[in-house]
């Protein structure tokens, strides 16, 4: 392809609807499928991965932010989409284009019911977020009497759903505790669905909720991570495919004596003779130097080559000792033979982390279809 970079971030659509429909395939047929493609889709692209997610039927997105949602709205996405932390001065613009805000607060709430008076909107369709147990955000469940008498005083608004998240669902050590967020949960939808007269959707589940929890999924579930490939368990991500693949080349290679340094600081010194590649692709790029120092490592002809020394703002360095490759060969960073999980591992980190860290510099290039 002419003019297309060293870098690029594929993003196979075949891999995403296959965990789409492996996780579909874990839930009963009635229950709602939630995509959440906040932070650029993990990471990936926001619209070609939504756009996707629509042609297979999903039922909701969920973003964080309302500029998030907006992108979505400008480039055509129909499908209704909840803004999980939605800030007052953004309302207007929420409104503007038919997003579905979180309430999580009652200055939230209260703010909202303004901004809904004066976009002179009516059965305006939210969100009413519980905290049972994360305490990050939502309301505690002594506010239900709050939620009830400012939602009566100003009937504009629609309680499409009650919902709340789990702190450990990927935790197996902490299954009491969620079980505990689970009894929580059906405690407050009892008490709101009463006052209200009827039973919102109710959801609670994230991917590993999915799979460890499925006796909780009610009426509808929100799955991130497990649309990119991932699951949090080892077994699971092996049915799995990862959606995004995170490519590049061998710029130059250097042969290496015993005692010499590579990169700043001299942060690799060698104890052989080795040789070395550099690679487009720095912690500009989202490869922390967290990553340096052989906490990572790169599959070069399909073997595995650590980052050596420190990771620089624009290039790394591999020690590509006794593989047989050449400049201009093809790297992968991550992918389907080395996942995203393992190259965050050692690193004590996350895919959620690594993906979502990809920066904009990078190309993003769609295959499948
Ligand atoms: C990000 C997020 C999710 C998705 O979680 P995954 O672990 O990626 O499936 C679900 N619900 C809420 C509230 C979130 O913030």
């Amino acid at each position: 392809m002419p003019n297309t970079p060293a870098t690029v971030l594929e993003i196979n659509l075949d891999a995403l609807t296959h965990n789409y429909t492996y996780l579909k395939s874990r839930l009963k047929p009635n229950t709602k499928f939630l995509g959440v493609v906040k932070a650029f889709a993990y990471g990936s692209e926001t619209v070609t991965v939504a756009r996707k997610l629509e042609t297979l039927g999903v039922d909701y997105f969920a973003v964080a932010y309302t500029q998030e949602g907006v992108v979505l709205r400008e480039a055509g996405i129909a499908t209704p989409i909840l803004v999980l932390h939605p800030q007052p001065s953004n309302f207007d613009t929420l409104i503007e284009h038919r997003l579905e805000p979180s309430l999580y607060a009652p200055r939230i709430l209260k703010l909202f019911i303004t901004a809904v008076i004066k976009a002179k909107k009516e059965n305006y369709p939210v969100h009413i977020k519980f905290n049972t147990g994360l305490n990050r955000l939502g309301f505690w469940e002594n506010d239900v009497a709050y939620i009830i008498k400012k939602l009566q005083e100003q009937p504009l608004l629609k309680v499409v759903s009650v919902f709340s998240h789990l702190a450990a669902s990927d935790d197996l050590a902490e299954v009491e505790f969620t079980e505990i967020q689970i009894a929580n949960f059906e405690k407050i939808v009892k008490t709101i669905s009463d006052k209200l007269g009827f039973v919102p959707l109710r959801h609670l589940l994230n991917t590993s909720g999915i799979l460890n929890y499925s006796e909780a999924q009610y009426d509808m579930v929100r799955s991130g991570i497990g649309l990119y490939g991932y699951a949090n368990d080892t077994a699971i991500d092996a049915a799995l495919k990862p959606v995004a693949t995170l490519k590049t080349v061998i710029s130059q290679m250097h042969q290496i004596e015993p005692g010499e340094s590579v990169g700043y600081n001299r942060g690799y010194r060698s104890d052989g003779y080795k040789i070395t590649a550099t690679l487009p692709l720095g912690h500009a790029d989202g490869i922390s130097r967290h990553y340096g120092n052989g906490k990572a490592s790169v599959l070069v002809q399909g073997k595995k080559a650590p980052i050596i020394g420190n990771v620089c703002m624009d290039m790394m360095m591999i020690d590509v000792t006794g593989i047989a490759c050449k400049e201009g060969d093809e790297v992968i960073v991550f992918g389907e033979n080395l996942t995203a999980e393992d190259f965050a591992k050692n690193a004590n980190t996350i895919s959620y982390e690594l993906l979502t860290a990809i920066s904009q510099r990078v190309k993003r290039i769609t295959t499948g279809s």
